[in-house]
């Protein structure tokens, strides 16, 4: 149901099916539900909370997943999504990516990740200020344990079409931007965006995987 709402919105941004990855946000959702997703095609799973986590990492070890962390992380917690996911998409301050860099060069190791960026500015909402972005890039620029697969954001908190296109358009100039700079590698080509409620306009203004949840799973009792 979800693949044909992405091919949907593809075909008519004239997009390939194929441009864009389906996440599932899977918080406050339990490992057995996941596997009814899992059942259906799913391999992709985004996670806010460590403590959410590693037990569900854990509980669908015998299944090939790959975990994202998407939540806002605190340093003394990098260490154990180290060991879980394949990519940070929460990268929002240079202390978390230098956190992130000394572990990875103490374990002789890089892990993906994106930048993330409040691009409404929404008070209420973790990430880098556009105008911070360019000075956290060169930073994380001089990490190279960290590979840089592009941006993440979470759209502005409105129904208004021109507000949310607005900010994700605004996400794909910055990672045009990075590239043109030479900041960012050449196939940082990865724009996180789009959720339940915005991802029809995400998918009309380039994004590349779209991190699904109350669409999928129902709405949260909390979270
Ligand atoms: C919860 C969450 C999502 C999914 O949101 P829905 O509106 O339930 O689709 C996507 N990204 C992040 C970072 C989230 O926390």
């Amino acid at each position: 149901m979800m693949h044909e709402r992405i091919a949907t919105a593809c075909h008519h941004s004239g997009r390939s099916a194929g441009d864009v990855r389906l996440m599932l946000a899977s918080k406050t959702v339990a490992p057995e539900r996941i596997r009814e997703a899992i059942a259906c095609g799913v391999r992709l799973f985004g996670e806010n909370r460590v403590q959410e986590l590693l037990p569900k990492a854990q509980a669908l070890a015998d299944e090939p997943l790959e975990w994202h962390m998407i939540g806002h992380l605190q340093t003394n917690k990098v260490k154990a999504v180290l060991d879980v996911a394949t990519c940070i998409q929460s990268v929002d301050r240079s202390r978390l990516a230098a956190e992130i860099h000394k572990l990875c060069q103490t374990h002789e190791r890089s892990i993906d990740v994106l930048i993330e960026v409040n691009v409404s500015g929404e008070e209420s909402k973790y990430g880098c200020a556009p105008t911070d972005v360019d000075d956290l890039l060169d930073a994380v620029a001089a990490m190279p344990t960290l590979r840089v697969r592009g941006f993440m954001t979470i759209g502005a908190n409105t129904t208004d079409e021109r507000t949310v296109r607005h900010g994700f358009a605004m996400l794909r100039t910055i990672g045009e931007g990075a590239r043109a700079r030479g900041v960012v590698p050449a196939d940082a080509t990865e724009l996180s965006m789009g959720m339940s409620a915005d991802m029809e306009w995400a998918i009309a203004e380039g994004s590349t995987m779209v991190r699904v949840g109350s669409a999928v799973f129902g709405q949260r009792v909390r979270g």
